[in-house]
């Protein structure tokens, strides 16, 4: 069976690939991320649905020396109730400077030294077309670039990046997760953290959107 790693952030988008994948019956290999994010609870999601899907993860700290984001420096203020409009103009205060150009060489490196031949990316420019890190230009020029710096690379074996969900739409993402049998309630997309999702920000407001759009109840939000 083919080997894959995959990068979990705890989100709507990578807990359906996640699911996705599992019911394809790749051979799955996480990578968590903890960057000293605003708040823990998308990580905890994480880590929830990858031991409710038995898939194996390793979690690798670091701490960014440097500032910059909404999502790393609580004094940087979180945009709230944008409306979608506003929200695919330039580029939000929530960009972590690279942050995914290192998670993805990050993971490169661990494909490299388990022997995986594919990295999964639940990046998606449909809904969030303001990250430069999320669109297919971006993936495409790094798995370039991944053949040309790496051992498998020379051997014509280059490991390549795959992002399945990066042209669907959020109600089209909710869909397939529903079908693949992804518990919903185990993920998080605020960006405050907290019990409840805030509602207001960027990403609560793209998910009620697409759970609208899909035509059923988030569980996150609705149960008591
Ligand atoms: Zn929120």
């Amino acid at each position: 069976m083919s080997k894959a790693v995959i990068l979990v952030s705890g989100g709507l988008d990578s807990g359906t690939l996640l699911y996705y994948l599992k019911k394809k019956k790749v051979s799955l290999h996480a990578l968590v991320f903890d960057y000293k994010q605003r708040h823990k609870r998308e990580l905890k999601s994480a880590v929830a649905l990858l031991r409710v899907a038995k898939v194996p993860f390793e979690k690798i700290e670091l701490e960014f020396p440097w500032k910059g984001s909404a999502l790393t420096d609580k004094k940087v203020k979180l945009p709230k109730k944008r409306s979608v409009k506003r929200m695919s103009t330039g580029i939000p205060s929530t960009y972590v400077p690279a942050r995914n150009l290192i998670f993805l060489s990050l993971a490169t490196g661990y494909a490299e030294a388990i022997g995986a031949e594919k990295i999964y990316y639940g990046a998606n420019a449909l809904d969030y077309s303001g990250y430069p890190d999320c669109r297919p230009d971006f993936i495409e020029s790094l798995n370039q670039t991944i053949k040309k710096g790496t051992k498998r690379g020379d051997e014509k074996k280059a490991i390549k990046i795959e992002a399945p969900l990066v042209n669907k739409t959020k109600k089209e993402i909710i869909e397939i997760g529903k079908q693949c049998g992804l518990d919903f309630g185990k993920t998080w997309s605020c960006y405050s953290g907290g019990k409840k999702p805030c509602g207001e920000c960027d990403s609560c407001l793209i998910r009620a959107k697409g759970f609208t759009e899909a035509g059923f109840p988030d569980p996150l939000t609705t149960k008591k």
